[in-house]
């Protein structure tokens, strides 16, 4: 059966090592040894996949320029799987990257109806508030797709280079699919490569942290950033088995690809329409004159975005967390007190009766409370290791094990609550208008 991953549809996706095949998306554990100080969804292996992110490893190893971005629809309530993406981009930002962070209203409107006014209501005291409240600083930029042009002009242009067959065969659109769920797939194209404007900063590696179900977007977004691009560097061969490079162009003017013979590294002979390069040691070289050729002639020049894949956090129930069902999920506005009672009535790794679980040991694999001491709750390593293996070996039963992650979760909604508090008075910092 053929996995298809679609961001709109509630289907889960169950087997993730088959999206390295299905989908082209490379496994993460090899990079982990090359990142600084990872955070915890990193070490333990809760983000799986990527797309290109060791460019931006390379940035944040070098101090060189690198942005994340990720958005949020404004749709419900702000909740422990937010918290992930969130964690994420605030992570980025302390690495050194320029942070971006969408609040997707025109996508909300259009695919789930919700009024304008809702919109930002939602997007401002679920998202935004705690955002900020989880350590987004003030440097990063906030905004709302249907306030900013430049996301609509980018958009408008992203447009011209994707066709109905494209977008349907990625996100499965049919004839009774309204056009503005299309146009806001491209603003969330935009939004992933609004970073990479020049009024942003120009061209530069680009990391969307998201789930596996919104790999479309990626997909599309990486594709439109090739067709955007004033140039396409092709590898080819010559007769004699040596490779050189082709710089096309069906757009440039003349004086853009003389340019590019000028100041291309190696021997740049130049044609109609092309340049071919010859006896280039080092690629990039060649790249970062494309890049101020293009920027220098008012054209487009995308890094092709760069994406970490993480797991989902399962239902507390078991099965997954689902907006119609709160007892699924913890709310990061839910009372703490109803937090309690949610762990404790959620479905654990343990054994039918308390003797079977000291000689057999509980399932922390399958046992949702220790999801969430492993995503949210505990930070050190080495406290989460002695609670599985205590688990595991009978040592430690549920009853104390929930109490435990229940005090841990009350704790941190009233530090983070009184922190959406504090969030809210300092709106203003981050341009946002209650
Ligand atoms: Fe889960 Fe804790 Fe029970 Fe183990 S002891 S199954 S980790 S609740």
């Amino acid at each position: 059966m053929n996995v298809k991953i679609n961001p709109w549809s509630s289907s889960s996706i169950q087997d993730y090592s088959r999206l390295f095949d299905d989908f082209g998306i490379s496994p993460f554990n090899d990079l982990i040894p090359e990142i600084k100080s990872p955070n915890r969804y990193i070490r333990r292996n809760i983000i799986f996949g990527h797309r290109s992110y060791d460019l931006v490893i390379d940035a944040m190893n070098n101090q060189k320029p690198f942005s994340v971005m990720s958005g949020f629809m404004p749709s419900g309530k702000v909740h422990l799987g937010h918290k992930m993406v969130m964690d994420e981009i605030i992570w980025h930002q302390k690495m050194g990257g320029d942070a971006f962070v969408g609040i997707a209203d025109r996508e909300a409107y259009s695919v789930r109806g919700i009024s304008w006014e809702m919109c930002r209501e939602t997007g401002i005291n679920e998202y935004i508030l705690s955002l900020i409240a989880l350590g987004f600083e003030p440097e990063g930029h906030i905004y709302f797709q249907s306030e900013s042009q430049q996301i609509m002009d980018l958009a408008f242009e992203l447009g011209v280079r994707a066709n109905f067959s494209e977008m349907s065969a990625i996100y499965g659109f049919s004839g009774e699919t309204n056009i503005s769920h299309m146009i806001s797939a491209l603003c969330q194209s935009a939004d992933i490569l609004n970073p990479q404007l020049s009024d942003n900063g120009g061209p530069k590696p680009t990391v969307i942290p998201v789930g596996a179900d919104q790999d479309p977007h990626i997909r599309l977004t990486r594709g439109l950033a090739h067709k955007m691009n004033m140039f396409r560097i092709e590898k080819r061969e010559q007769n004699n088995g040596n490779f050189y490079f082709s710089v096309r162009s069906k757009s440039a003017p003349s004086e853009a690809l003389k340019e590019i013979k000028e100041l291309a590294p190696g021997d740049a002979k130049l044609f109609e329409g092309h340049v071919d390069v010859y006896n280039t040691d080092d690629f990039n070289d060649l790249l970062e004159t494309v890049r101020q050729v293009e920027l220098e002639f008012g054209g487009y020049s995308f890094v092709p975005p760069a994406s970490t894949y993480h797991r989902f956090m399962s239902g507390l129930q078991g099965g997954k967390m689902s907006s119609s069902s709160p007892d699924s999920y913890i709310a990061l506005t839910d009372d703490p007190e109803s937090s309690v009672k949610k762990i404790k009535r959620s479905k654990t790794g343990g054994r039918i009766t308390l003797q079977e679980q000291k000689e057999l040991g509980g399932i922390p694999e399958e046992c949702s409370v220790f999801e969430i001491m492993l995503f949210h709750l505990v930070e050190d390593d080495r406290e989460l290791a002695r609670i599985h293996q205590e688990c595991s070996n009978g040592k430690l039963m549920c009853g104390k094990c929930k109490a435990y992650a229940a005090e841990l979760m009350k704790e941190f909604l009233v530090e983070h609550q009184q922190m959406r508090e504090n969030a809210r008075e300092r709106l203003h910092e981050y341009g946002i208008k209650e």
